[in-house]
């Protein structure tokens, strides 16, 4: 769909200088999505990986993350070998709708309710990030803290559009539930994508 060098916003690599690259074809279709332009995986040109590799390498950056629409539902091993090959770490964010495919140095899980995730990713994940939408998504979220590893780290984001009511319920959470860290979409108070 697209691909352009910025800074992570989100998570754990938040403030980082990244190659985004955006599939298109989404599955999941949440509500909030604010990316809906990326749901139909029809409406986006077909590029050579060796082209998005060099693009991505060409930018100086040293992190690629392959986000979405949800990059899952496709095969991602000839992209994640490429940007490999040129030197960058592959990092992808996920709803883990599908068994993943590709290799991975960073894989942050972000389950919607929309569509079940597959049972094989969790344990994968280096970094969970639930998108709390709701105050009852922080129990959605305990039930896959317990199905990621020791070392995951996890991460609670309130939705963009409720974030001055849904953040406040938030970092009281993290205060008493000090395991989870807040994550905010930093892109946006920055102005850039
Ligand atoms: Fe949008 Fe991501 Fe949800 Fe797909 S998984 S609908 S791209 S927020």
């Amino acid at each position: 769909m697209e691909d352009f060098y910025t800074i992570q916003g989100e998570g754990f690599h938040q403030g980082s200088a990244a190659y985004f690259i955006r599939l298109g074809g989404c599955e999941v279709k949440c509500v909030w999505c604010d990316v809906k332009d990326s749901w139909d995986v029809n409406a986006h040109p077909n590029v050579s990986v060796l082209s998005i590799a060099a693009k991505a390498k060409a930018s100086g950056g040293k992190i690629a993350v392959v986000t979405g629409g949800e990059p899952s539902m496709h095969d991602l091993s000839l992209l994640t070998q490429e940007l490999k090959q040129v030197g960058l770490k592959t990092h992808i964010e996920t709803s883990g709708a599908y068994v993943l495919t590709g290799n991975w140095d960073w894989i942050c899980f972000s389950p919607k309710k929309f569509k079940a995730p597959h049972p094989s990713v969790p344990a994968l994940a280096n970094e969970l990030k639930v998108v709390i939408f709701h105050k009852s998504d922080l129990a959605w979220a305990e039930q896959f803290a317990a199905q990621v590893s020791q070392d995951c780290q996890l991460y609670l984001q309130p939705e963009w559009s409720k974030e001055n009511e849904i953040l406040p319920i938030i970092i009281d959470y993290v205060k008493l539930n000090p395991r989870w860290r807040i994550s905010l979409q930093a892109h946006k108070y920055m102005n850039i994508p």
